[in-house]
């Protein structure tokens, strides 16, 4: 016998009809022989007119009060879902939080789920009850209700489907699916019908999908199938696991609009050991989650550090800066509005060169400029004017033909026939490992250290900064060949950009040929590099979102006395790039935080 959990989000439950709707669902499973957990949301815009009138009440409610208030939602859900499903004719249970026994920590309003007690909702089950769980809440030590914030009962659902063991976990919403891209704005974007955790992941984070970002990463640590599906047809949905091991992983599988961000850019800051932390820290200490950290190499004995927030938090984020610059005691703070971030997210472009190529060159057909580029292991992002996002979006969904099913590759770039695959085996032991051992369900989760001491880096200073530019670059280097890691092209000053990446050290000298042979047309441009490079990163599980992994990263770091000279930051991985001389030091120092050494 099949357990399958449903959640029904408040659009699904809003009224007597939809509720009915949802009821005859978890009937229809249940009569198909499976055992059936519901999590239901509060009705329609119910928890949003709750806040509403304690605003009414007071500008700050007090946070106890607000989760004690904002749990009444759910709980009205459960037991008008339980009616129904009882009215349909089967036997049902409606059960808050608290009497399931779903542990939290005391953070309200965004609590963490610690532990989830089994037995009451199994007792049920094996009653042949369908049980009717209310999302987004939990109890803490003290038995105050805490709640998860806002969209929390997706959270719940998978840490119900993980600590049961589900076989799936379906969530129901008012989408067909995943999207390739917002198809509010893209009319060619098409429904996935599968994406990788990792890959969602990224794509949560950058506002993509519809999903609580908490429950990807739930899901993937504890390997919960998430079917996304649509409440109202019998649309299939998008199923999220784990990455399929065939030939047909797509480079990119989705493209990301993240409409309003805000740079802040820290110059003139001294480059030693210890920015990165000063920075970081400030940051967490606000839970500012910052993307697209650069660092890029320094020129001279001074450093510059930019990355993006959101618009919302700019105001945070400057008091911030100015505070870290004040305990550095050097260095200027800067900021830059009316930019968009635009991000492509692949599994497959761990293994392909011309991906970034690719998107550059999307743009620069249709005349936009990229002002800023950072990338990762499965994500490039860029940042472009805000007034030019949709068609900034539009180009890229078109240039990797992402309306189609099985995307042609791209005309520049091939396969690395190397072993990703076999490699992903172990990196998944890793993390299942690290997750066993988690002493709360939603603590983080470093799973691995990685040290390469192959790399090189190469740095192209002073290049135009028009359109094109970018992509006759990383286009020259693809038809060469060569894989490269962690691009960043910082904020033009002037108008001139600089970019920088790295790449294996055996590919360094056809690397540099296409360079020059390409730079030779650009007056004022000049190529460097650095042959012997060493590159670090720590791998995991929401890294960006859980401020704290980067502050902890970089601190250890800095007490250890190493200088970093170029950073990279996603979901699921922190990378810097550090003196060869370091690189021992460097590993050790973060095994040793990380809890990693054996
Ligand atoms: N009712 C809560 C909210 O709207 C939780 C949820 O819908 O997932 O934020
Ligand atoms: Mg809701």
């Amino acid at each position: 016998m099949a357990l399958i959990v449903q959640k029904f989000g408040g659009s699904s439950v809003a009224d007597a009809r939809r509720i009915m709707a949802a009821a005859q669902r978890a009937v229809d499973a249940k009569r198909a022989g499976n055992q059936v957990v519901m999590v239901i949301s509060a009705r329609g815009d119910k928890t949003d007119e709750l806040i509403e009138l304690a605003k009414q009440i007071g500008d700050h409610p007090p946070p106890r009060e607000m989760d004690m208030l904002l749990a009444t939602g759910e709980q009205e859900s459960v037991a008008l879902v339980a009616m129904a499903v009882q009215a349909l004719g089967e036997p049902a249970i409606s059960l808050t939080g608290y009497q399931i026994g779903i542990l939290t920590d005391s953070t309200y309003t965004k609590a963490r789920i610690r532990r989830i007690k089994t037995d009451r909702i199994r007792k049920a089950l094996d009653e042949g009850k369908i049980v009717v769980a209310a999302g987004f809440q939990g109890i803490d030590d003290d038995f105050n209700i805490t709640t998860l914030g806002r969209g929390g009962s997706d959270t719940t659902a998978t840490a119900l489907a993980a600590v049961l063991q589900a076989d799936v976990c379906e969530i129901y919403t008012d989408v067909d699916g995943i999207y390739t891209t917002d198809p509010r704005l893209v009319k060619a974007a098409r429904k996935m019908n599968r994406i990788s955790y990792d890959e969602m992941l990224e794509l949560t984070s950058l506002g993509g999908g519809k999903m609580h970002s908490r429950s990807i990463e739930f899901a993937k640590k504890y390997r919960v199938k998430l079917l996304i599906r649509p409440a109202y047809t019998t649309g299939e949905g998008t199923l999220i696991a784990p990455l399929q091991e065939d030939e047909n992983v797509p480079m990119v599988s989705g493209v990301a609009l993240v409409k309003s961000e805000a740079i802040v850019a820290l110059r003139k800051l001294p480059d030693r050991p210890g920015v990165l932390a000063a920075l970081f820290s400030k940051m967490a200490e606000r839970k500012i989650p910052i993307d697209m950290v650069i660092q890029d190499v320094a020129e001279g004995a001074i450093a510059e550090v930019s990355f993006t927030v959101p618009q919302d938090d700019l105001a945070e984020a400057l008091t911030a800066a100015q505070q870290a610059v004040q305990s550095l005691g050097a260095g200027e703070v800067h900021h830059g509005t009316n930019i968009a971030k635009i991000s492509v997210v692949g599994a497959g472009m761990r293994t392909h060169t011309g991906v970034a190529a690719q998107m550059f060159k999307s743009l620069s057909d249709r005349g936009i400029n990229i002002q800023m580029i950072t990338t990762s292991e499965i994500k490039i992002s860029v940042l472009v004017d805000r007034d030019q996002k949709e068609a900034a979006l539009l180009a890229v969904h078109e240039g990797f033909n992402l309306d189609q099913e099985f995307a042609a590759p791209p005309s520049i770039g091939y396969r690395q026939e190397n072993d990703h695959a076999a490699n992903d085996v172990s990196r998944d032991e890793l993390e299942q490992d690290v997750v066993s051992r988690l002493a709360s369900m939603e603590d983080i989760v470093v799973s691995e250290v990685q040290l390469d001491t192959e790399q090189s880096r190469v740095t192209v200073r002073h290049v135009a900064d028009h359109p094109g530019v970018a992509a006759e670059v990383f286009a020259a280097v693809a038809e060469g060949g060569v894989m490269v890691d962690l691009i960043v092209q910082n904020i033009s000053q002037g108008q001139q950009a600089d970019l920088s990446f790295t790449v294996p050290r055996g590919d360094l000298e056809s690397c540099l040929l296409l360079l020059r042979e390409l730079t030779e047309r650009w007056p004022g441009t000049k190529v460097s590099f650095e042959k012997d490079m060493a590159m670090l990163s720590v791998m995991g599980i929401g890294l960006r979102s859980h401020t704290g992994v980067g502050e902890k990263m970089f601190r250890a770091l800095a007490d250890a006395g190493v200088n970093v000279q170029m950073v990279n930051t996603s979901e699921i991985r922190i990378s810097v790039v550090v003196a060869p001389k370091d690189a021992a030091k460097a590993h050790e120092a973060l095994l040793t935080t990380f809890g990693l050494k054996v």
